[in-house]
């Protein structure tokens, strides 16, 4: 497929690019596989927009795959970090800026008395999984698949379906001696949870899932699951921790557990909390997290941890945003959902958008999505087209069919009439593609 459209700088940079970064990318899901083309190398960032090296205004619909929340260069989160690095860039010592954004995290989210500060989200659920078999001392884990919790080796375990299926490596590099104690369910499935501890009995440490999963598109959990998750782990002595990194502090206040009050042992956090820094966290109950060096025997550290440039950031971003701010990225996210609901309505293109509070995604389907079996039966193939007509009309949308889209408090009606604008003509490539010779 060709676009008629180009983006010589952004090709250049991306050649040059290729010649010393594997892919040209240092995340794979930026280097557009999914939907083919040149992928755009952003310069700046103001509000709701995003600037390319071709000198071309997109309004941004991924803010940075969600930490983004105010929008990009807010002025007082700027002006924190500004003040933060004329301090000093990193000290390898504890810092006021560490306890008061631990602070903030615990007195926003319940369930979490003690926080633990990392770099990634990544480490955060890494380090939480090590913490649950340390304190559990029980080997073995339960994910869901089409949850993604970064790249662990454990947890990049994703492939088979059906009961307690024993997780199988999904990329050379993580051995079946690191996948294998990883059991992988369907997601909304409370009786395969309710098999694997009878088949596993005494040996399960933890069950991680998505507090509500955006990285098989969005698919909340249904009425009941994370409870019935919370319930199952307590009666069989195993951890229940709730990987909040994308829907913490983005949708609610408390994120996720402000939606669904379902108090986890333990949470991961990650994205908004760093204010585009990389900042992430564990926490959760203080008996489980006195486990954790110094206090206890389990392992944890990090040279850049609770880095004073990061915590600013994220603690600049967390004090901005009170419930108006949330009011406000509610309904720019119900605006943009309606509009491109009605979008394709018009097309006559099957689909479904569904919402996890302001998080969303669109699926080529008129079915529910409720796993990532139904995820992967949507008609894929027609994003393609869509997401380049939406490129080429100025909106960055994410570069897959299988992600959350992320909005903003900057995304004012200026922004919101460009996505309008582009809709239509997205629609109607969404209505006439075929699916042939796109890439799977
Ligand atoms: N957990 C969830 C739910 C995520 O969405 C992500 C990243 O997208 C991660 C963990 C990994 O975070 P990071 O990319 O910061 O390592």
């Amino acid at each position: 497929m060709s676009y008629s459209y180009e983006a010589p700088v952004s090709q250049a940079l991306f050649d040059r690019a290729s010649v010393v970064t594997p892919g040209g990318v240092n995340s794979p899901v930026r280097a557009f596989r999914a939907v083919g083309g040149t992928p755009r190398f952003m310069v700046s960032g103001d509000g709701p927009y995003l600037t390319d090296a071709d000198g071309r205004e997109y309004v941004d619909l991924v803010c940075s795959w969600g930490p983004m929340i105010l929008g990009h260069s807010r002025p007082e989160v700027i002006e924190a970090v500004q003040a933060a690095v004329a301090r000093g860039t990193s000290f390898g010592t504890p810092g006021e800026g560490e306890v008061a954004l631990a602070e903030e995290i615990v007195g926003r989210v319940a369930p979490v008395e003690q926080v633990r500060l990392v770099s990634s989200g990544t480490e955060a659920t890494m380090s939480a999984i090590r913490l649950a078999r340390g304190f559990t001392g029980r080997a073995k884990i339960v994910k869901f698949a089409g949850c993604y919790h970064g790249h662990v080796d454990a947890l990049l375990a994703a492939a088979g379906s059906g009961v307690a299926t024993f997780g199988l490596p999904d990329t050379p590099g993580v051995t079946g001696a690191q996948a294998g104690d990883t059991v992988v369910l369907p997601y909304n499935d409370l009786q395969a949870v309710r098999d694997a501890f009878a088949a596993h009995p005494g040996e399960i440490a933890c069950v991680i899932t998505e507090a509500s999963p955006g990285n098989m598109g969005v698919v909340p959990p249904r009425e009941g699951f994370n409870a019935g998750l919370k319930e199952l782990c307590a009666a069989n002595g195993a951890l229940y921790i709730s990987d909040e990194v994308m829907t913490g502090f983005r949708t609610s206040k408390a994120g996720w557990y402000g939606i669904d009050g379902v108090a986890p042992d333990l949470m991961t956090f990650g994205k908004v909390m760093g204010g585009g820094f990389p900042a992430a966290a564990f926490g959760g109950r203080a008996d489980v997290m006195a486990h954790l060096a110094p206090a206890g025997p389990v392992y944890q550290a990090g040279t850049l941890s609770g880095n004073p440039v990061a915590t600013a950031a994220g603690l600049a971003q967390l004090r901005l945003l009170d419930d108006a701010a949330y009011a406000k990225v509610d309904a720019v996210s119900a605006e943009i959902r309606g509009l491109v609901s009605d979008a394709l309505g018009k097309e006559g293109v099957a689909h479904r958008v569904q919402t996890a509070g302001n998080m969303f995604s669109v699926f080529f389907t008129s079915d529910e999505v409720r796993d990532y079996e139904d995820a992967k039966r949507q008609e894929a193939f027609r994003f393609t087209g869509f997401f380049h007509s939406m490129l080429a009309a100025g909106v960055y949308l994410p570069p897959s069919a299988f992600e959350s889209w992320f909005v903003s408090t900057a995304h004012d009606d200026r922004a919101i009439e460009r996505v309008a604008a582009a809709l239509p003509a997205a629609a109607r490539a969404a209505a006439e593609a075929t699916g042939e010779g796109v890439r799977a």
